[in-house]
């Protein structure tokens, strides 16, 4: 049924939101994109999901259309207004053009209508993540977005202006998220000099701090006592 499982090595790992009321779907999708290797979470309402969209970390959100609270539309429109660039997968049962039309209007990246081959709604979902993938190297966390190519970085609608060593920083923080990193490993990565005076990182964290973790928005770095520091959502709550 599916393709070989080689083709799913470089997906896997990826984190997808599942934004689906009924169980029996959601648990059909999740458990197909749990076998490949994806990490899953399940909401079953807009705004939880739309509250996880932007505070959480994915590289994939599959949001259905028809939701007990609010449509899948106004979710996405949402998500994209305040500056949410996580791929978006369409779900719904609805298969009327001008239904496709709205979604992709409203910045969803793919469509897929209900009843759906598993099959198919996986190779739809490899293909978005290797073509987001190719098409923009974003790093992405929570709201917060750094375009390499662009040197642009955003948190939600907010630019924000970093000097060059800032956003070194900020840029190596996002392709090791999740890892807790040592002074020397930033002084190694960030200033290319691992034997230099690492009293410097925690200044230049402070101003990463201030300047990324507005008023109001998820704190995203964490001093892990005894090592360094990480970039993470702890808890979207928060
Ligand atoms: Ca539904």
């Amino acid at each position: 049924m599916f393709a070989t499982q080689g083709a799913e090595a470089k997906e896997a790992g990826k984190k997808v939101l599942v934004v689906e009321d009924e169980p029996r779907v959601a648990e059909f999708i999740s458990s197909a994109l749990n076998e490949f290797g994806y990490i899953v979470t399940w909401s079953e309402s807009g705004a939880d999901g739309l509250q996880r969209l932007q505070s959480g970390d994915f590289d994939l959100a599959i949001l259905d259309v028809l939701l007990p609270d609010c449509d899948g539309f106004e979710v996405l429109a949402a998500a994209r207004r305040k500056g949410m660039k996580t791929p978006v997968m369409m779900l719904t049962a609805k298969t009327a053009v001008e239904d496709r039309v709205k979604g992709l209007d409203l910045g969803a990246d793919d469509y897929i209508p209900k009843p759906f081959e598993l099959s198919e709604l996986m190779a739809r979902v490899r293909a978005l993540l290797r073509r987001r993938s190719a098409e923009y190297d974003w790093l992405t966390l929570a709201d917060l977005t750094l375009e390499p190519v662009t040197r642009q970085v955003t948190r939600g609608e907010k630019r924000i202006d970093l000097t060059a060593r800032e956003f070194s920083l900020l840029e190596y923080m996002l392709r090791n998220k999740g890892k807790p990193l040592s002074r020397a490993q930033i002084m190694e990565n960030v200033w290319n000099d691992p034997n230099g005076d690492s009293t410097v990182v925690p200044v230049y964290i402070n101003y990463l701090r201030t300047k990324i973790e507005l008023p109001g928005c998820v704190r995203l770095i964490h001093t892990v006592r005894g090592v360094g520091y990480v970039l993470e959502v702890r808890d979207f709550t928060s």
